[in-house]
């Protein structure tokens, strides 16, 4: 028998590797360190404990060597415990920053068990469980929007991700000749209607289907950033003048930069006259429909051709996990085919999602949201949304309040954009500076963690309040820490 065909003994170092006695040591170990993580965050009351443990760019590297050596080097506890110490603490009240949450822990819980089953699901039978849990939340979510009986979706790997699929579909409806199997150039150029507050993922988008800087034609914002629909009619015009077929409308639901919602009944309204499809991008804001109280937010949601959805914003999973739903589901399929949307569904191997998504291979997130639905029930997502919006309301009244503050825009959610003005008098690009040096020393100290964005061509500081354990203290305190901020640099 040739050498090459004796098979030996699985390995020593793959045996050790898969042993199931040392993945429950760990386990046990990295629970509890991760549980007092949790409680060292959601105790954390004073100076203590740093939100942002900062350091600069260039000091990060050298902490973490390239040198792996052949044998086993650092215990995997220590290395995620020494990663989890100098991480910024979402969990943490005084965390003020992006739109990324604090993760509800047993999503943690379920995505740790997600990762070791590791179900691809690019085709069912490489993730049967997976494929039925996410067509679940993903039936869920369109109901919670209120879209009709024919709405369906997919989950996918992110907002942006999510953007450009309902745009690829957007095309393959409303184009008017094939351009998945012609070419982006077999018919006249095409333009989507946007706001200038949309997300860069939707002019990324654009560009990505080979329509060029043109493909988004502005739309006009009123004095609380939301879009005008009374400028479409404008802009449409544009558009066509420019030699351009519009084909959709984008509208935002909330923004990124202040979390302000278009006005989406006006705009189907519109969408609907003029043949075009309508998308919402409510990546960050869609789940304001969970809440009776902030419903009327995304009124006229439930008439979009296509939504995208992250739960990992406001329904508080770990990143990542965002449905695209469609109103009429037939659509999903000719986001990556050109295939007939007559055909009957059947017909459709409907239970193979990668023919829908970018990804071939796709993380068990739907898994992740189906566990956590089931364990915490519909009412913990909707007192996460009403908590973090009240926390936008009420730390605007306090911006809006104190005289050496200033408020943008009243917010619809949970997105305030705000900034220190001490004097009146002060402005132009010495308040700007101001700021900037305001954010750089709260970022550099690491008690506080917030934003800074530009805004009508303005420097403004930000937040997304997205922890639901922050509360009065911290959003009296930081208005604290930025007064003293400022007078440390103007010593
Ligand atoms: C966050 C966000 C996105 C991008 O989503 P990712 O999941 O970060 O890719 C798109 N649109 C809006 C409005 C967002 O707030």
């Amino acid at each position: 028998m040739p050498a090459s065909a004796e098979l030996g003994p699985v390995p020593d170092a793959i045996a050790r590797a898969y042993d199931p006695s040392r993945f429950r040591a760990d386990g046990h170990r990295l629970i509890d360190q991760l549980a007092d993580h949790l409680a060292a965050c959601t105790s954390a009351t004073d100076d203590g404990l740093p939100v942002i443990p900062w350091l600069a760019p260039a000091d990060m590297l050298p902490r973490w060597p390239a040198d792996f050596a052949d044998q086993p080097a650092d215990d995997l506890v220590d290395t995620l415990t020494a990663t989890a110490a100098g991480s910024i603490r979402l969990h943490h009240p005084r965390y003020l920053g992006h739109q990324v949450p604090p993760p509800v822990p047993g999503a943690a819980l379920a995505d740790a068990a997600a990762a070791l089953l590791n179900n691809g699901m690019a085709v069912y039978e490489m993730g049967a469980v997976a494929t039925g849990q996410e067509l679940a939340v993903v039936a869920w979510m369109a109901r919670v929007l209120g879209m009709p009986d024919t709405a369906g979706g997919l989950l996918t790997s992110g907002g942006s991700v999510g953007n450009l699929t309902a745009l690829l579909a957007a095309r393959q409806a409303a184009a008017g000749f094939d351009a998945w199997t012609d070419g982006a150039d077999a018919g006249p150029p095409l333009a989507v209607l946007v706001a200038a507050t949309a997300h860069y993922s939707i002019a990324r988008a654009v560009r990505v289907l080979g329509w060029g800087a043109g493909g988004a034609v502005e739309v006009a914002v009123d004095e609380r950033y939301r879009m005008r629909a009374d400028d479409l009619t404008r802009a449409h015009a544009a558009a066509v003048a420019a030699g351009r077929r519009p084909i959709a409308v984008v509208a935002s639901a909330g923004s990124t930069a202040t979390g302000a919602y278009d006005p989406l009944p006006a705009i189907a309204d519109f969408c609907a006259a003029h043949g075009l499809w309508l998308h919402v991008d409510g990546a960050h804001g869609a789940s304001a429909a969970l809440s009776a109280q902030h419903r009327h937010l995304v009124d006229g949601i439930e008439r979009a051709d296509s939504v995208v959805w992250d739960a990992h914003k406001l329904l508080a999973m770990p990143a990542l996990c965002t449905a695209v739903l469609y109103k009429d589901v037939t659509r999903s399929y000719q986001a990556f085919a050109q295939e007939a949307s007559y055909l009957f569904a059947a017909e459709r191997e409907w239970w193979n999602l990668g023919l829908r998504t970018v990804e071939c291979t796709k993380r068990m997130m739907g898994t992740i949201l189906y566990a956590s639905l089931r364990a915490y029930g519909v009412g913990f997502f909707r007192a996460y949304v009403e908590r973090v919006f009240a926390l936008g309301q009420a730390f605007a009244a306090r911006v809006a309040a104190a005289p050496d503050f200033e408020l943008a825009a009243s917010p619809d959610a949970n997105i305030v954009v705000f900034r220190y003005r001490p004097e009146p008098e002060l402005g132009g690009a010495a308040l700007d500076e101001l700021q900037a040096v305001i954010r750089r020393r709260c970022l550099e100290d690491g008690r506080w963690y917030f934003l800074s964005t530009r805004l009508g061509g303005a420097l403004w500081l930000r937040t997304a309040l997205m922890n639901p354990l922050t509360g009065v203290r911290e959003l009296d305190g930081v208005l604290d820490a930025i007064r003293s901020a400022a007078a440390a640099v103007q010593r």
